[in-house]
């Protein structure tokens, strides 16, 4: 449905002068210096896909959004939406896309609510049927009524959030880009955007491609992720995949009934390397009255084979895994 190929964005931006008269001299040389904000970037997003776009700071995230929603045209490279060259097609194409700048409202600051919508639904073409009967769905998916006449500048960010979700959807997109749409929102708000954007994605069937800082944001929506470094995409796929790429260890917790005996001689610290066979090895890292603490690489030995040996130690009581924190796995690769 969404298809980018060889996109790049270069911006220009004027070299600015040290020293004496600084701002004269840029103001007058004209000396420019291009800015590769976006490089050779290529991926397909299908219908119904929720994709995490993320990478830090400066990376190219925005920039990637605004080509992708026709707001920037792209230095080269094309997007092709259902078939459609966007660049060439925009206004068509745009009437099939909602997008979502959590730094910057859409709505009218000193306007209710509802007002804006009244403006937008207009700017958008959607009949006074349809803008009333999706507002009423919005409403209530986003739970909008409680400020609905509300002037925009009131609102607290999480609801002016919600109200900038909803005046996205007014003429009914296929596809919705979101840019942070849970930067600075607290614990509870975040909940509930990121409620509604699954409701979206899973019972309205929107195809979501979202940025954020917030890996709680990826982990708990996000089938896919896209990691983007400097304007250059360094990683696509699962989160799973990312993870065992990363190489960082699955803690795994055995707790045993009673005494246990570990394959190593007595006396010698840990941690301690354990072989599996020639090939495949383990760490166990911490080893206390009933359990034992072990660090293995997924992607090179399966847990089964090390539960299979563990039990040989003692009577296995219970076990437990836990993944490698995503946000240490995000930090390795930018
Ligand atoms: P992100 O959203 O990942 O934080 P951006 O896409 O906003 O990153 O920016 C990518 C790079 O392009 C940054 O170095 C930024 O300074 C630069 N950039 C973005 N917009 C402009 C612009 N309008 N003019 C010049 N440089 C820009
Ligand atoms: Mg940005």
């Amino acid at each position: 449905m969404i298809e980018v190929s060889g996109l790049n964005k270069q911006f220009r931006t004027p070299v600015v002068k040290e020293g004496r008269f600084a701002g004269l001299r840029t103001l007058f040389t004209r000396e420019y210096r291009m800015k590769e904000a976006v490089k050779d970037i290529s991926f397909t997003i299908h219908k119904g896909d929720f994709v995490g776009y993320i990478g830090p700071n400066g990376a190219g995230k925005s920039t990637t959004i605004k080509m992708l929603t026709g707001i920037l045209h792209p230095s080269s490279g094309e997007v092709k939406i259902n078939g459609v060259n966007l660049h060439q097609q925009r206004r068509q194409v745009a009437k099939r896309l909602g997008v979502v700048f959590g730094q910057r409202s859409q709505l009218w600051w000193d306007l209710p609510v509802k007002d804006s919508y009244d403006i937008l639904a207009h700017m958008y073409k959607v009949t006074t049927q349809d803008k009333e009967k999706r507002l009423d769905e919005l409403g209530e998916l986003l739970d909008l009524k409680e400020f609905w006449l509300t002037p925009v500048r009131k609102l607290s960010l999480g609801q002016r959030m919600r109200a900038d979700i909803a005046a996205s959807m007014l003429h009914d997109p296929d596809v919705l880009f979101l840019d942070e749409p849970t930067i600075g929102l607290d614990v509870t708000a975040k909940r509930s955007i990121r409620g509604f954007l699954k409701k979206l994605n899973s019972e309205y069937g929107k195809t979501i491609l979202l940025t954020t800082h917030d890996m709680d944001d990826i982990e708990q929506l996000c089938e896919r992720v896209m990691v983007i470094n400097h304007g250059e995409l360094s990683y696509e796929g699962s989160i799973e995949n990312l993870r065992d790429r990363i190489g960082l260890p699955t803690l795994i917790r055995v707790t045993f009934n009673g005494a246990y005996q570990l394959p190593v001689p007595d006396g010698l610290g840990l941690p301690i390397e354990v072989a599996l066979d020639a090939d495949h090895t383990f760490r166990i890292v911490e080893a206390n009255n009933r359990e034992v603490h072990i660090e293995a690489n997924r992607q090179q030995v399966k847990a089964m084979d090390i539960l299979r040996l563990v039990s040989g130690w003692g009577e296995v009581a219970d076990i437990h895994m836990e993944e490698p924190d995503f946000e240490d796995v995000i930090h390795r690769v930018y």
